[in-house]
């Protein structure tokens, strides 16, 4: 749930724009006095902002929150001379809304703020790395195979991905070893043969006759192209 915080000393706007938006399925602060801080120091998801307040003013609260925090930010007048301001000054607000205003319309920009700055977030998220090969889909970032949660441990995944990520390869069982596990670790060749066995009985539809990893006698192991 969005959550909203509200900078508004007027009681009667504060309860309206509060009562409205939680209507719509907001979560609302309502702080005319410490503002500033709570915006600074605490997670809201969109900014309400009056210009007119007795201590800080909404232009003061602005230039600060965009110094931190690219949270959207509705601010609210009574004076229509104040949009131009805001905008002369560059403070980076979102949107303007002068009073009086109709709930419904405060509304409606909220939900198009909120809406709009969920997908530039959504846009900057870093994409998981993905392996694919012959249906088989490797999440290199959530370390899941197919989508799913079947316990691969770390070097049953790890020896998988090495070898769908060099398809029609063939690695000895010398190369797999030093390459997955290094040097120092206990263990020997077999190690490899006994992982093998256990990614084909979480990958393949019959393990005599694997599709995925196949088994060149005497030589090692190649992932099928
Ligand atoms: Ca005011």
């Amino acid at each position: 749930m969005s959550r909203i915080l509200i900078v508004e000393d007027e009681v009667a706007i504060a309860d309206l724009e509060k009562d409205y938006l939680e209507l719509s399925g907001f979560e609302i602060e309502n702080d005319g006095k410490s503002g500033l801080e709570r915006a600074l120091n605490e997670d809201f998801d969109l900014f309400i902002l009056d210009l007119m307040l007795p201590e800080v003013d909404g232009f003061e609260i602005c230039k600060q929150i965009r110094e931190k925090k690219n949270t959207p930010i509705l601010m609210v007048s009574a004076k229509k001379d104040d949009i131009d301001k805001i905008r002369g000054l560059g403070l980076g607000a979102d949107d303007y809304v002068t009073k009086p205003f109709s709930p419904s319309e405060l509304v409606a920009r909220v939900k198009a703020h909120l809406a709009r700055y969920e997908r530039l977030i959504g846009s900057n998220t870093v994409e998981n790395d993905i392996v694919e090969i012959r249906g088989i889909k490797i999440d290199k970032t959530a370390r899941r195979v197919n989508g799913e949660e079947r316990q691969f441990t770390t070097k049953e995944f790890d020896l998988l991905t090495f070898l769908a990520e060099n398809p029609n390869h063939v690695f000895t069982k010398e190369e797999l070893f030093r390459k997955i596990w290094d040097m120092e670790s206990i263990g020997d060749i077999a190690t490899v043969t006994v992982h093998i066995k256990k990614i084909r009985e979480k990958i393949e539809m019959n393990t005599n006759k694997p599709q995925y990893i196949e088994t060149i006698w005497g030589v090692g192991y190649r992932f099928k192209l």
